[in-house]
C-alpha cells in the first residue's frame, strides 16, 4: 500500500503536466473531445474507433490502450450534466501519449490490462447540459428495454467485452454529504447489488476490494469526504446489470467540494483514483484489501446546502424567533448551455445545527427582514447602472422596478434585482422555496444585504462579482 500512495502522491504533484488544458470546466461538448480523441489515432498506445451514433448522430467512441489478459471497461457520462469524470479521462489519455513519464507504471498497466473507454456515452445530453438524452429518456434507467441508441452501444460493448472490471463514472448533487458530517461527500463509490437480496456475489465482492482500495489512496487527499452511494438494487441500471451478469463493476460519483463549482480539484481526483485502480488491478494488490474497508464508509447523506446563515432574529407578531436559513443556488443554463447564471431559494429556515453550507456565517445578534422594491419605476438599463447601491440597501431595498419592455434577459451582473414591467412582486416572504432577498441589520442599521442568495457586507459593496435575477420574464 505504502508504493501504491507513493504513485499516487507523484500523479498529484506531476498532473498539470498531463491535465488536458483546454478543458477549462464543466460545460465542455462533444465537438471540443472529438478533435482530442482523433489524434489519439497517431499515437503509438491507443486504438480509436467509432461504435455507434447518439440520437442527434454525433459519433460514439471506443478507445482502448493496453495488450494485458484483465479486461478494464471504463465509461463516463451516461448523463449529459456529469463531465467531471470524462475531462479526467481525456487527461488520462495525455498521460499515455507521454513515452517519458512514469514508463514502470505505463508498463506495468499496459502490459497486464486491456483499457476499453467510451468517454461522453451522452453527448447529445451533453450539449444540453441536461441528464437525460435528447429523448428525454434516462440512459442509465434504459438498460432492459433499450430504447435509446447510446443505451443500446453500451449494452454492445459491455457484451462484446465481458470485461473483468467496469467503472461507471457520474457526478452527483452537492446536497451529499458523507454519513453526518459537515463535509461534502466528494467522492462516493459503490459495488452496485446484483439483485434485491443484495447478494455478496464474487464479481461484488471484487469491486468492494478494489473501492476499498480506491478509498484507502484517497483517503491521503480527501480524508472525511469519502461516502457509498445507496446499494438499493435498481433492475433498470447498468451497474447494478452489469455486476449481476460477472463484472465488478464501480460506481464513482463526483460530488461536491468547497470551493470548487467547476469541480476542476475533484477533476484531479479522478484522475488520480482512476490511474491509482488501474496500477492496483494490473498488480493484483487490489486483493489483499479486506471488505471491511468497503464497508465501513459512511453512507451517502443529505446534509449540505450551498450557503447557512445562521443565528438570526426575525420577528413575527411582536415575537422575537432565531432562526437558521440554508440557501441553495440552481444553475439555470444560458448561451447554449455553454454558461449558466445561479438562481437563489430558500431551502430551509429554523434550527438548522444538523446540516453544513460550503459557505457559512454566523450572524448571531443582527436580525433579519425580507428585502422590499424601490416604489419607484425607472425606464431604463442606463438608469439602473446610476444607482448606489449602497444607498439602495441602506433604505431596505434588494430589487428596483423597471417598466421597460424592450428589456431582454432573466438575469443581470448589477448588484441587486429586476422587477420587469410591475409584474406583481409582493414582499417576499422568509419560507422554504421562496427567493433569497433579505437586509439584515443591527442597532437598526443594515449591515449586510442578500441578493439573489449572495451576502454582501454594505460597506464593501464594490465586492460584489454575482448574478441577480430579472423576476416578471
Ligand atoms: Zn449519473
Amino acid at each position: 500500500m505504502a508504493q501504491e500512495k507513493q504513485i499516487a502522491w507523484d500523479l498529484y504533484h506531476s498532473y498539470q503536466n498531463f491535465k488536458e488544458k483546454s478543458l477549462t470546466n464543466r460545460r465542455f461538448k462533444h465537438s471540443d473531445i472529438v478533435p482530442l480523441i482523433e489524434q489519439l489515432q497517431n499515437k503509438k498506445n491507443f486504438k480509436v474507433n467509432k461504435v455507434g451514433k447518439s440520437v442527434e448522430g454525433r459519433d460514439i467512441y471506443l478507445i482502448s490502450m493496453g495488450s494485458g489478459k484483465t479486461k478494464v471497461f471504463l465509461w463516463s457520462q451516461m448523463h449529459g450534466d456529469e463531465p467531471t469524470a470524462t475531462a479526467a479521462l481525456l487527461d488520462m489519455f495525455n498521460f499515455f501519449s507521454d513515452d517519458s513519464a512514469f514508463p514502470e507504471l505505463k508498463n506495468l498497466i499496459l502490459s497486464n490490462l486491456s483499457i476499453y473507454i467510451i468517454p461522453m456515452v451522452n453527448p447529445d445530453g451533453a450539449e444540453e447540459f441536461q441528464r437525460r438524452n435528447i429523448v428525454e429518456i434516462d440512459l442509465n434507467r434504459d438498460v432492459l428495454r433499450q430504447q435509446t441508441p447510446e443505451a443500446k452501444i453500451l449494452k454492445e460493448v459491455f457484451d462484446r467485452l465481458k470485461a473483468d472490471f467496469g467503472f461507471n463514472l457520474h457526478d452527483q448533487g452537492r446536497d451529499y454529504s458523507a454519513g453526518n458530517s459537515f463535509n461534502p461527500a466528494s467522492i462516493s463509490f459503490l459495488a452496485p447489488s446484483p439483485d434485491y437480496e443484495k447478494s455478496l456475489t464474487a464479481p461484488r465482492e471484487k469491486a468492494m476490494k478494489l473501492i476499498g482500495n480506491m478509498v484507502t489512496v484517497l483517503n491521503e487527499f480527501i480524508p472525511g469526504h469519502i461516502a457509498k452511494y445507496s446499494d438499493d438494487y435498481e433492475p433498470r441500471a447498468f451497474g447494478d446489470n452489469f455486476t449481476k451478469w460477472g463484472t465488478a463493476t464501480i460506481l464513482l460519483e463526483s460530488g461536491g467540494w468547497r470551493g470548487d463549482r467547476e469541480k476542476q480539484f475533484l477533476r484531479k481526483i479522478n484522475y488520480i483514483s482512476i490511474l491509482s485502480a488501474l496500477n492496483s488491478i494490473a498488480s493484483g494488490g487490489y486483493a489483499n484489501t479486506d471488505i471491511s474497508v468497503y464497508e465501513s464508509i459512511p453512507q451517502n447523506e443529505k446534509f449540505m446546502m450551498d450557503l447557512i446563515l445562521r443565528n438570526l432574529k426575525i420577528t413575527r407578531d411582536n415575537m422575537e424567533y432565531v432562526i437558521d436559513i440554508g440557501i441553495n443556488y440552481d444553475e439555470v443554463n444560458v448561451d447554449e448551455a455553454k454558461d449558466f447564471y445561479l438562481k437563489a431559494a430558500i431551502e430551509d429556515v429554523g434550527d438548522l445545527s444538523v446540516f453544513a453550507g460550503y459557505e457559512e456565517f454566523d450572524l448571531s445578534g443582527y436580525t433579519i427582514e425580507p428585502g422590499k422594491t424601490k416604489p419607484v419605476a425607472y425606464h431604463s438599463l442606463n438608469e439602473l447602472e446610476k444607482i448606489n447601491p449602497a444607498q439602495l440597501y441602506r433604505d431596505g431595498y434588494t430589487n428596483v422596478a423597471l417598466n421597460n419592455t424592450d428589456f431582454k434577459g432573466e438575469f443581470t451582473y448589477l448588484p441587486f434585482n429586476i422587477i420587469l414591467n410591475q409584474k406583481s412582486f409582493g414582499e417576499s416572504k422568509i419560507k422554504p422555496e421562496e427567493s433569497a432577498n433579505f437586509i439584515i441589520k443591527k442597532d437598526g442599521e443594515v449591515r449586510f444585504i442578500l441578493v439573489n442568495g449572495f451576502l454582501i457586507d454594505i460597506s464593501m459593496v464594490e465586492s460584489w462579482n454575482c448574478n441577480s435575477i430579472v423576476y416578471g420574464k
